[in-house]
């Protein structure tokens, strides 16, 4: 990290992020004074050779040319840190290792480089992760070299030194966005947007102007956003000169967008890209196993128009799509036995992604529940047509088979019932879909864990 040589720099903050930051601001030539609130934190950072300054000291921030902070330390809602509250009263600039990375990681070497990096920004409520492992994937097929970073992957502080024309794929939640100081991806990519960390962000508005601000930090060159939302329409309509204006690429997995200067959506199974009033591109998505169901038609058609907008050919991004596996937990297909479909979105935590994930299968036998959010599955009441039974787990059980009412339902408690039940129950053409639509944390520690119990207890089962 460039830009601080010879200041001091206040770390807040040492987890991965936190540590990695102050490597690369040393590195620079910077002095980072380091600190968490938490003991054992502050004892693996010691362990690991750095030395501690106690930040909440009065006085501390004095001289220091900024503050680094961590995504999870709250800066705004529902109070402000308070090393970051007085920071902010000391005009001290206040940053993160996105901001920091594009300040000066993105800039002077790799200028000069023969085909500069690129950087690839995605952000949105669902679907990041998806995204930005299939820009990633195309970009390997089509030959070019390419690495993911941030939410996913490497932490961007950590990224190997880009080769000639390297394109860096970011997955930036809004937690990041909402903080960092400098955002100038070349290509920044706009998902979907609906409610989710907004206790954080200090409601909907809060949540739309954190992610919204990866586009007017300094913004990309090019801005790939999704119009399923009236937010997605509004910031594509701020970025642009107008509708024809083809820097903004407007993305839908259900509207016909065919009056922009450039656009791709999917009609009927089929993806078009349609530029200045006329076809350019069809691809038949029907055959693409790896991104089933509207929702995963969204990340093909921000993937696509992302690729395409770095010159990839719509042939080659074809081509790749077939080939792209899927995340493990994001609608993963684990099993299969009987005509009986067994399939793993461990990631749904939340009432949208597995509203999402009910509407991608027609008959679905739906292990649900967990650490329930607010409101419960109260929103999901629209999508439950496609369930024949949920088989409930966690502690959200009770309460989910309250919100179910009529629906057909079992209390199994634990993965191991649930899977066995709804194995036991099901005919050929149903699929064992656990989507929880809750957080894991009652009963394991991340998502990640949850979802590889199903698939052990489903290899168990059938084989
Ligand atoms: P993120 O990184 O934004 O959390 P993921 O790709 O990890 O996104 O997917 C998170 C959850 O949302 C999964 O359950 C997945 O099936 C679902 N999902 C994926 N893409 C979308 C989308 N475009 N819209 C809604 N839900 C989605």
């Amino acid at each position: 990290v460039k830009g601080y040589s010879g200041q001091q720099v206040a770390v807040l903050g040492l987890g991965r992020s936190g540590l990695a930051t102050a490597v690369a601001l040393q590195a620079g030539g910077a002095e980072p004074l380091l600190w968490d609130d938490s003991p054992e934190a502050r004892l693996k950072a010691e362990a690991d050779g750095f030395t501690l300054t106690d930040l909440t000291r009065h006085g501390a921030l004095d001289g220091v040319a900024a503050l680094i902070t961590s995504p999870g330390i709250p800066h705004l809602y529902p109070a402000p840190h308070p090393v970051i509250a007085r920071a902010f009263a000391a005009g001290v600039p206040v940053d993160n290792d996105i901001g920091l990375f594009f300040q000066s990681a993105a800039s002077s070497e790799w200028a000069e480089m023969e085909t500069p990096p690129k950087v690839v920004a995605v952000t949105g409520s669902n679907g990041k992760s998806t995204t930005t492992a299939l820009i990633h994937h195309i970009l390997e097929v089509a030959g070019r070299p390419t690495q993911m970073a941030g939410n996913i992957g490497k932490g961007v502080l950590s990224i190997d030194p880009p080769l000639d024309g390297e394109v860096v794929v970011l997955e930036l939640s809004s937690y990041q966005t909402e903080l960092a100081r400098a955002l100038t991806p070349d290509v920044a990519v706009f998902t979907n947007l609906s409610p989710d960390h907004l206790d954080r962000h200090g409601g909907m508005g809060g949540y739309f102007a954190a992610k919204a601000r990866l586009f007017t930090q300094g913004g990309p060159d090019r801005a790939v956003i999704g119009v399923d939302e009236a937010e997605g329409w509004f910031l594509a309509g701020q970025m642009a000169q107008g509708p024809m204006d083809d820097r903004v690429i407007r993305i839908s997995s259900g509207q016909k967008l065919e009056g922009f200067g450039w656009s791709v959506f999917v009609r009927k199974g089929f993806l078009a890209e349609w530029r200045k009033g006329r076809q350019v591109a069809s691809v038949d998505l029907r055959e693409v196993k790896g991104l089933p169901g509207a929702h995963n038609h969204q990340n093909a058609c921000a993937a696509y128009a992302a690729c395409r907008s770095l010159g990839l050919a719509p042939k080659l991004i074809e081509g790749a799509l077939h080939s792209f596996a899927g995340l493990p937990h994001r609608s993963q297909l684990v099993g299969e036995k009987g005509g009986v479909r067994f399939v793993n979105d461990s990631k749904a935590t939340n009432v949208d992604s597995a509203a999402k994930a009910l509407q991608a299968f027609p008959k679905i036998r739906w292990i649900a529940g967990g650490l329930g959010k607010d409101g419960g599955i109260a929103g999901l009441k629209p999508h439950l047509g496609s369930v024949v039974k949920a088989y409930l787990i966690g502690h959200s059980a009770r309460d989910f088979a309250l919100q179910l009412g009529d629906t057909p339902h079992e209390i199994c408690e634990t993965m191991e019932r649930a899977v066995a039940r709804a194995a036991a129950e099901a005919v050929a053409g149903d699929v064992v879909l656990l989507a929880p639509a809750a957080a894991s944390f009652d009963q394991y520690p991340n998502f990640e864990k949850r979802g590889e119990d199903f698939t052990a207890q489903v290899r168990a089962l059938i084989g």
